[in-house]
């Protein structure tokens, strides 16, 4: 038995959390914001994660092998900072690091963690795994449903305002302005999940109610939306591509160049995992069983949310309208290209939204990754036959380190140059939302 299996018996998946501060990782900005001031509400002090800078990547350099891929970097770079800072106390802080039973390096990241401590004395240090399987129910003693509940909200929110950033900030008329409007939503959102004295509904219909605003206040930022700019599906592995200082904010980058963005969600990973829960059980012969009825429930009451949520948006999503059946529509398109029973994970993702992209009238697509993960390089395998297949549309396989943009500087002009090139070329136009023809 290795180290790194040793610690895995060691983490911990209960801890009590009253007074204490909790630190959770930075993968996506808004949704860590909204989920940290959804725990407050159930009186965890959660911190978000979400300033990574280059102390990170020295520090996350430092205590790794050298062998992690960079999300896992990043994280315990994030975490180090904390650890490392004068009057940190081991006995009022934890680390909030989720496990997993998947075939990549994801399910080493708590017990990995948990060994660095150890072996350089800081083996007092909290780390707290909570899985599916307790109902998390160090976080919500009393209501984990609710905990759960509203932690599906704060997600699909996330998505919600990440995707209308997108949207509307390449064509602002003023640098900046989209940029202000989200962080003031994400404020009052963060107002309205904090609140201990509403109930799980009546936090999910004030977060409706928001959103009726929020979606006002972006479509009356001052832009000019024109129809000639290149439209990029943003694919890939979902730390990565979520996480900006991950990609050195390639998306930014993809908006300086002229572009618009359309980011993967993160709940498309949750209804793939949904996905597998079901066909797992069906598998073990469980297919008539409460597990399953559990789980079909569970699905059915995140489908409803979800939909509530995205109604708001509905006028203004149109031409994004994500694949039928959500991840399983993703397969569904990626299944000439791989074997859905036998390849898993974020690669048949990845290659499903890249087609789905094109036949929404999408101009090309970037698949992001961590430099040696296995799930871009497999999608990168079957990428020249999907452009083939489909009009030579342009696709671009780009790898991060967290040490250098090299990518961005020379691949994405050229990149952008071929978009450019499909766009004119391209036999599916786009559907644009009412907006595009406002004057
Ligand atoms: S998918 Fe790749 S980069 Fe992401 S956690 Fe797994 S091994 Fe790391």
């Amino acid at each position: 038995m290795n180290n790194t299996q040793q610690a895995t018996d060691k983490v911990k998946k209960r801890i009590s959390l009253t007074g204490k501060t909790v630190y959770i990782p930075g993968m996506d900005y808004a949704a860590t914001r909204l989920f940290c001031a959804m725990f407050k509400a159930f009186d965890v002090n959660a911190i978000p994660n979400i300033r990574s800078d280059a102390k990170t990547i020295e520090l996350g350099s430092k205590y790794t092998s050298g062998e992690e891929c960079l999300p896992e970097k990043i994280t315990i770079g994030d975490f180090m900072k904390v650890v490392l800072a004068p009057g940190f106390d081991p006995e009022k802080n934890v680390f909030f690091m989720p496990l997993s039973n998947g075939p990549c390096r994801f399910g080493q990241y708590a017990p990995y963690f948990t060994h660095i401590l150890k072996k350089h004395g800081y083996g007092n240090v909290q780390v707290l795994s909570p899985s599916g399987e307790d109902g998390y129910g160090s976080f919500a003693e009393k209501d984990s449903n609710s905990l759960l509940r509203t932690a599906w909200t704060a997600l699909v929110t996330a998505d919600i305002l990440r995707k209308t950033l997108h949207k509307i900030r390449p064509y602002e008329k003023m640098s900046g302005t989209t940029d202000k409007v989200f962080e003031r939503a994400l404020e009052r959102l963060e107002y309205i999940l904090s609140r201990k004295d509403y109930s799980t509904m009546k936090k999910h219909r004030a977060v409706v109610s928001a959103l009726a605003d929020i979606n006002k206040e972006f479509m009356s930022i001052p832009a000019d939306f024109t129809k000639t700019k290149p439209l990029i599906g943003v694919v890939g592995e979902i730390f990565c591509r979520l996480n900006e200082f991950s990609n050195s904010n390639l998306i930014r980058h993809v908006e300086e160049h002229g572009g618009e963005c359309w980011l993967s969600d993160m709940c498309e990973w949750i209804w793939y995992t949904n996905y597998e829960e079901k066909k797992n059980l069906a598998y073990a012969g469980r297919t008539v069983s409460l597990a399953m009825l559990i789980a079909k429930i569970k699905h059915y009451i995140q489908y409803t949310d979800e939909h509530r949520l995205y109604n708001v948006f509905k006028n203004e999503f149109v031409g994004y309208e994500e694949a039928p059946g959500a991840a399983v529509g993703l397969m569904e398109l990626a299944a000439p290209y791989f074997d859905k029973y036998t390849v898993i994970g974020e690669s048949i993702l990845s290659v499903g939204k890249a087609i789905h992209v094109y036949n929404k009238g999408g101009d090309g697509i970037i698949d992001i990754s961590p430099f040696s993960c296995m799930n871009g390089i497999v999608s990168e395998a079957v990428y020249p036959l999907v452009s083939k297949d489909h009009e030579d549309f342009p696709i671009k396989s780009m790898y991060f380190d967290g040490n250098s943009s090299a990518a961005i500087e020379r691949d994405l002009p050229i990149f952008m140059e071929m978009a450019r090139g499909y766009m004119k070329r391209k036999n599916i136009q786009r559907t644009y939302p009412w907006y595009f023809n406002r004057h």
